[in-house]
């Protein structure tokens, strides 16, 4: 396997990956994506399930909707990947707490095997890669992706305490672009750590539900083909494969790259 095989004097090629949160029911586009995946055909993109969302609460969840999951079964395999983003998303309280925040590990392995169960039933393949939502989980959370051997986290690098984060190794990817605003984020939600120069490589993330600004709408898959375009050469990749170089390389986050990273923020 080619790892990260960028071409390093001519920047030549740009790893790119676009991830989508909040893919349910009410709120999918698929003739979008189908257009997105004609622009590119080898485009690589993953999709997080939330099982039934805070706005269903007390309803219905995905296996409440067979037709849907038939039409999420048949997205084409080589260029969507899903991945979870917990039951209900956020809790029903009244700070809206998101529902990996405060998990001890037994109870966020318990709800991520939940999910996982759900997902099979709706017979939704996936890869075990986790968005928290609302891009925020405990150290319990973590514990029990590493205990169920998850491929990779796809949070930020504000999600955790770094001084907390010693004795966790699972690979952890950082999104650089946010579909809304186009810019290179601030280095801070930079992957610039597992990626020698970030220039070379673009994920960009969005919402399927249209509350969130950076939704998969119209004007944002043309920002999408805009950026793709403009890249020199592309390679495309799921978060399952980097996560799995990354685990390759031993290259889940250390702490003295942790405290590199906050002197990065602080710049
Ligand atoms: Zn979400």
């Amino acid at each position: 396997m080619r790892l990260f095989n960028f071409d390093m004097e001519n920047n030549k090629s740009v790893i790119y990956n676009l991830s989508l949160d909040d893919l349910l029911p009410f709120n999918t586009d698929f003739s979008l994506l189908y257009r997105l995946i004609k622009a590119f055909p080898g485009i690589k993109i993953n999709i997080f399930i939330p099982i039934q969302g805070r706005s269903y609460r007390g309803m219905r969840n995905i296996l409440d909707y067979p037709a849907w999951c038939e039409k999420v079964q048949k997205l084409p395999k080589k260029n969507i990947e899903f991945g979870l983003h917990g039951w209900f998303h956020h809790l029903n309280d009244s700070k809206s707490t998101p529902e990996f925040a405060n998990l001890s590990q037994k109870e966020a392995a318990q709800l991520l095997k939940r999910c996982e169960n759900a997902l099979e039933r709706a017979e939704i393949p996936f890869s075990r890669g986790f968005r928290p939502p609302g891009w925020i989980m405990s150290k319990g959370s973590y514990e029990a992706c590493k205990e169920l051997e998850y491929v990779y986290i796809a949070d930020n690098a504000s999600c955790y305490p770094y001084s907390e984060y010693e004795d966790i190794r699972i690979p952890r990817i950082f999104v650089n672009r946010d579909l809304a605003y186009e810019r290179i984020i601030r280095p801070f939600y930079q992957s610039a750590l597992y990626f020698p120069d970030r220039a070379k490589y673009c994920f960009q993330y969005g919402h399927f539900t249209s509350k969130a600004k950076n939704n998969f709408n119209e004007s944002n898959l043309r920002k999408i083909v805009r950026i793709i375009k403009s890249l020199p050469q592309v390679d495309f990749r799921f978060l399952s494969e980097l996560g799995a170089e990354m685990r390759l390389r031993g290259w889940s986050i250390l702490p003295t790259q942790i405290r590199e990273m906050q002197c990065l923020q602080s710049e």
